[in-house]
């Protein structure tokens, strides 16, 4: 099969014939027919991810037919249309079986622990517990270009922020995650507060339902862009997600909160942004602010997020902004390594895997 082959950090990568996945014992080969591309990707690509190891495959935002199904698997068959979420459960351990596979010790991670879907073919393990079947109205580039923000943004607003209809949220970075976050926010009926340092990526955040945004660039600090959020949302949002993970986003979603609000950690810090310094005593203490991590979402809740879908409330294709092939990853990757440089607003995803 082709695949698009990553041998050194930072480096070029190379679409390439490799051997086509063995197809596990209770898991599955799908043919990859669309693949989104993510930060998480940058991570990989330029070696801040430690799981990462090469020679490597990237891609964890897939949607395929299953091509191969191994010994043991019940819940599908070949052709099914799929996806997959980026952790991958074991499906015997306490917490998978408690339905919280993305905090399981064994876990597989698609794309980082083993090689991903920037390819013709990837195999999927535990394929009864991880693997999800695409509603008919849902075409595999939207699916993927869903990968992990969408269903990011769903677990974090609905299972750790618990955001309530009325309530104000104010996402921070309006990439991919925050978009999505900001199109499921106002489906849930809640108030939606962008910020981002982007004039195109605040129009579109705007355009999928924000209802006010600010520019941090119009800020000296995180505090002054905090007191502009609290002044923007009678007081402050109740719920703030940093979808980016640096520590200026961080300490401006903190301070944006109103007293008893909760902070929903999206994005992944690495480098110099791994420990911030937190304001315990005037934040999280005298505002009792609480902290929430997220990452991922498990398989068994891409039903409720298919029901919003399917009711009309989220419309998904709309963050596609771009397909590319296999070829062009390389050069979305590098126009990643400044937000601020990021020309393009909205989702890409590879549907070619010819080239
Ligand atoms: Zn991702
Ligand atoms: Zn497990």
């Amino acid at each position: 099969m082709r695949a698009l082959v990553m041998e050194s950090f930072r480096g070029p990568l190379e679409v390439r014939l490799v051997p086509d996945p063995v197809c596990p014992d209770g898991g599955v080969v799908v043919a990859v027919e669309a693949c989104g591309v993510c930060r998480s990707d940058h991570h990989a690509w330029v070696g801040s991810d430690p799981d990462a190891t090469l020679p490597h495959v990237m891609g964890h935002e897939f949607a395929g037919r299953v091509l191969e199904v191994g010994t043991g698997v019940r819940a599908v068959s070949v052709g099914d249309r799929v996806t997959a979420p980026f952790v991958l459960g074991c499906g015997t351990c306490q917490d998978c079986r408690r339905n919280e596979p993305t905090i399981c010790n064994h876990q597989a991670v698609m794309g980082f622990t083993g090689w991903g879907a920037f390819a013709e073919r990837m195999a999927i393990p535990f394929a009864d517990f991880n693997l999800v079947r695409l509603p008919d109205s849902l075409d595999f580039a939207t699916a993927a270009g869903m990968g992990c923000r969408v269903t990011t943004a769903f677990r974090a607003l609905v299972d750790r922020g618990r955001v309530a209809a009325g309530e104000w949220v104010s996402i921070h970075g309006c990439g991919g995650v925050g978009l999505s976050a900001i199109m499921i926010a106002a489906a849930l009926g809640a108030r939606v507060l962008a910020v981002d340092v982007r004039p195109q990526a605040l129009a579109l955040a705007r355009a999928l339902g924000a209802n006010a945004c600010l520019d941090a660039r119009d800020y000296p600090d995180a505090v002054a862009l905090g007191e502009a959020i609290r002044a923007a949302t009678d007081g402050g949002s109740d719920v703030a997600l940093d979808a980016l993970g640096v520590t200026a986003t961080f300490h401006a979603s903190l301070y944006g909160l109103r007293k008893l609000g909760r902070q929903v950690q999206i994005g992944m810090p690495v480098g110099p942004h791994v420990a911030p310094p937190i304001p315990l005593l005037d934040l999280i203490y005298a505002r009792q602010l609480s902290l929430h991590g997220t990452r991922g979402m498990g398989a068994s809740r891409f039903g409720a997020l298919f029901a919003m879908l399917e009711a009309g409330r989220l419309d998904p294709s709309k963050l596609v902004a771009k397909t590319i092939a296999l070829s062009e990853v390389e050069a979305a990757l590098r126009a990643m390594d400044s937000p601020e440089a990021q020309a393009e607003a909205g989702v890409t995803v590879v549907t070619r895997f010819d080239s």
